[in-house]
This record gives C-alpha cells, sequence and structure tokens, in this order.
C-alpha cells in the first residue's frame, strides 16, 4: 500500500484560467432580485452605487458560460493555489468504509480559508475602478480576514463590522484583520443609523451577519469612492469560488475518480457552489448524476426548514429582495461556533438549484460535528474549521451507509478552512460544556410568518 498516492496537485500552468457561470447552463433560471418597493428587478446601475461595476456585470450574466480571470488575480491565486486535493485514507480506514473519501483542502490559503479566492477578485476590482475603501461584514472573521489580506494587497483601505459576538469570542481574528491594517468595528455598533436603531430596541444584541452587513452598506452608501463587498450568498461571490471546483475536477482526473457525492457546508452557499457547480454543469448536460448535498446546522436550518420566498440580504431591510431558502431576515440563530453558518437565507442561485431538486440539504447538530472534527484531525492531522466540520460530518453519515451497503461511494467535500483559531470551540467540547441548539417551528414561523408574499 505503500505507493498509493494521496495528494493531487496541478501545475501552475494547470490552474484554471476561467470560472464557471453556472447560470448560463440552468434552465430554470434564478429570479431576478427586486426593488422592495416597486418590485421591479433590480437593474445594473442600481448596484453600481454600493458594488463594483464588473462584480455587478457578473451577479447578473446569465449567458456566458465561462468568465476570465484576470491576470493579476490568477497571478495572487499562484500564492496558494492549487490547493491539494487529498485521500482521506486515515478517515476510511477508521470508519472501515469501503468508500473513496476526498477533500480539497482549501485551508492552506494565506488567511485561512476558500474566503480569499474572491476577497482577491473583489479587491482587484475595485482597485482597477478607481475605488480607494471597501467595507464589509464578517461573522466568525474569516471573510474579514480575506478582505483585509486582499485590501493590503491592492491598496486600499478596508472597514470591517464584526459581529459583535465573534469580535468577543474570537479576538485572534480581529487582530489578523488589524494586522493587515483594517478597521474592525464590532456590530451592532453606534456608528451607524443601522446599529444605532438596532441597540435601542436590544441594547444586549450579540449581532448577526445580516446586522452587520446593514451597517457595512450604510458606511459604503455615506461614504465617497468607497464600494461593499461580500464574502458569500451573491453569485458573483460563488462565480469566484468555482476555481475550487474546476481544480477539483482536474485533480480527480489524476486519481483516476468521478465524484458520486460532493458535500460542502453551507453559510450563504460561496463554497457549496464553488466546488460543486463545476461537477454539477455534467448533471445539467446529461452526463453524469453525482448527488450533491449541503451540510447546515440544524440551528440556522434555511435549506431544510426555512421557505423560498423573497427576503432581504440584511436585517435592516437595505438589500434589494433576493429570492432565497430564508428563515426571515430577522432570525437570530443561536451563537454556535461557525459562525460562517449563521447566515439567514442562501443565495439566488443556489436557492432555485434546491428548489428544481438538483442538490440536497441536510442539517447537523453541533456536538455531531465536533465528533467528527475530532475524528478528522486525529486520522488527518488538520484542525478544521467548525464551519468544514459540518462538511466531515455529512460525510462520515455517507461513508457509514457505504459500510452497510458495501459500496465504493466516491465521497468529494470541501475543507473550507482550518480550525487553529477556533480552539475555544474545542475546549469547550472537550470539556463537555458544548451544547446543541435546534431551531423549534415556532422560532421559524416567527419570522417567516411575516414576509410578504411575492412568489
Ligand atoms: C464563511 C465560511 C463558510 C461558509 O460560507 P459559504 O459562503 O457558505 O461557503 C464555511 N467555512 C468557512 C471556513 C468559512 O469561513
Amino acid at each position: 500500500m505503500s505507493d498509493r498516492q494521496k495528494r493531487f496537485f496541478l501545475s501552475e500552468d494547470e490552474i484554471p484560467r476561467q470560472w464557471y457561470n453556472i447560470q448560463a447552463d440552468m434552465v430554470n433560471k434564478p429570479l431576478p432580485m427586486i426593488d422592495p418597493r416597486t418590485h421591479q428587478p433590480v437593474k445594473a446601475e442600481d448596484l453600481y452605487r454600493v458594488f463594483c461595476e464588473e462584480c455587478v456585470h457578473q451577479e447578473l450574466n446569465m449567458t456566458d458560460r465561462w468568465i476570465d480571470i484576470p491576470e493579476k488575480v490568477r497571478d495572487m491565486y499562484k500564492f496558494y493555489r492549487s490547493t491539494p486535493l487529498v485521500r482521506a485514507y486515515g478517515l476510511e480506514e477508521a470508519l472501515g468504509t469501503p468508500a473513496h473519501i476526498y477533500f480539497k483542502n482549501e485551508s492552506v490559503s494565506p488567511v485561512g480559508s476558500h474566503k480569499l479566492n474572491s476577497a482577491i477578485a473583489q479587491a482587484y476590482y475595485a482597485k482597477q475602478q478607481g475605488i480607494k475603501s471597501v467595507t464589509t461584514e464578517t461573522g466568525a472573521g474569516q471573510w474579514g480576514a480575506a478582505l483585509s489580506y486582499a485590501a493590503s494587497v491592492f491598496g486600499l483601505e478596508a472597514a470591517v463590522y464584526q459581529v459583535k459576538i465573534s469580535y468577543n469570542q474570537k479576538p485572534y481574528r480581529r487582530n489578523i484583520m488589524q494586522t493587515f491594517g483594517a478597521q474592525v468595528t464590532p456590530s451592532p455598533s453606534m456608528s451607524t443609523r443601522a446599529g444605532k436603531d438596532i441597540i435601542n430596541k436590544n441594547p444586549n444584541c450579540q449581532g448577526s451577519l445580516g446586522t452587520a452587513i446593514s451597517e457595512a452598506v450604510e458606511l459604503c452608501r455615506t461614504t465617497e469612492n468607497c464600494r461593499y463587498t461580500l464574502g458569500s450568498v451573491m453569485n458573483h461571490v460563488t462565480l469566484h469560488q468555482t476555481i475550487i471546483g474546476l481544480e477539483a475536477e482536474k485533480q480527480m482526473r489524476l486519481a483516476g475518480e468521478y465524484p458520486d457525492i460532493v458535500i460542502a457546508c453551507f453559510g450563504g452557499g460561496s463554497n457549496f457552489g464553488g466546488i460543486s457547480f463545476p461537477f454539477m454543469r455534467h448533471n445539467l448536460s446529461g452526463e453524469k448524476h453525482t448527488r450533491f448535498i449541503a451540510a447546515e446546522p440544524e440551528s440556522c436550518p434555511k435549506l431544510t426548514k426555512g421557505v423560498f420566498q423573497y427576503d432581504f440580504g440584511d436585517e435592516a431591510g437595505y438589500t434589494p429582495m433576493i429570492p432565497m431558502f430564508t428563515l426571515g431576515h430577522e432570525f437570530m440563530p443561536a451563537n454556535i461556533h461557525a459562525g460562517g453558518l449563521r447566515y439567514h437565507g442562501g443565495g439566488s442561485v443556489v436557492s432555485q438549484l434546491k428548489k428544481d431538486g438538483l442538490m440536497e440539504a441536510v442539517d447537523v447538530q453541533q456536538i455531531e460535528t465536533f465528533d467528527a472534527a475530532m475524528l478528522f484531525a486525529k486520522t488527518e492531522g488538520i484542525i478544521p474549521a467548525p464551519e468544514s466540520a459540518h462538511a466531515i460530518a455529512a460525510t462520515i453519515r455517507e461513508a457509514k451507509r457505504c459500510v452497510e451497503t458495501g459500496e465504493e461511494k466516491v465521497i468529494l467535500f470541501n475543507l473550507t478552512g482550518h480550525g487553529l483559531i477556533d480552539m475555544a470551540a474545542y475546549d469547550q467540547y472537550i470539556s463537555g460544556s458544548l451544547h446543541n441548539y435546534a431551531t423549534t417551528e415556532d422560532e421559524i414561523h416567527r419570522f417567516t410568518d411575516t414576509l410578504e408574499q411575492i412568489i
């Protein structure tokens, strides 16, 4: 067995030169974003004040299947790409499964997660357009760290609103952002009207991604030469993340296999789409029948228990309305450690694909995700981010099913990040003080029943 290959890499020349835009291949296109007052589809011009023009064009592009990766962006990708595709022999053996488990290791990026794939692109397009500063929100701090680094590379200022609970629970990520020169503010804050309103209603509010988005968008709108950037949910973000799946497709070929199941954790859908869509294009063309599984926390179950409806992207209702599986924009998820998965909705493309049955979703309790993370750490030597642990847990469920059926399924999952800055969460698990949080029907109805019935 000593000649078996564990890791698969691409040469610099083989790193993809284009991203894959699944919107071009979808039979049922995602419904358009709409203006909350008129319910008319949002036009590109309406978004230019908030997003860079190139990102807006990508967002609304339903025709071009392949989008060129700018040379400067691809040069930055070479700092850490290709990321390894790894055969998880250790995990397979521990499970005694006949399944072949592979993972794409995005934790090797300079900031420790897949988020950099889009941060580099967004910062590049901002610089190209003559923008001086970028704003954003961040939960656990992964997106904020990625954007702070990308902004510093391209000489932009960065202002980051970090969800208050994470700002306090995860000071090291805040320090990483500050190291890259970003200004970091805990959200809700008194520095914006949106933040003040929320604090006045609930002085103990620990924040959510929705709240932080409201603040970042407000700062963008009130600052000259400033644009807002987003780490997930939007189609252009997922587009940038398809570099993951496009590489994985080539690397799986090196391994001589093709996945029967692709699994990713789900916050707003960018890493899920990133690893899935390049493979899903072969399902859409009828050549393949791969299963795609999104793994979300039971405490924030938008795909498994939410409703498909138009909803705001943020808490305060500043954004256009997006057609999505949602728990309602006022839904406040429990304070689980997977901060990156505490978002109330999924992006419009992923939501449409889910509605059309082209993908599946499962939800996982927090303790099961840490059981999975511990086993993965022991067998593969990498401590996963709490978010990534959701994908590992869903992978283990499928691999155990293969033990029962004897099927040699090929499972590919995305390891979105490492958990080396999340050891406080592991500490809680090890000391037995980690909890599960289930979401009740009542909680889901409270914020979904009040949504305007547009669809
Ligand atoms: C942000 C984040 C996620 C979830 O975001 P998606 O857009 O759904 O991919 C998952 N894992 C890590 C490590 C993250 O930072």
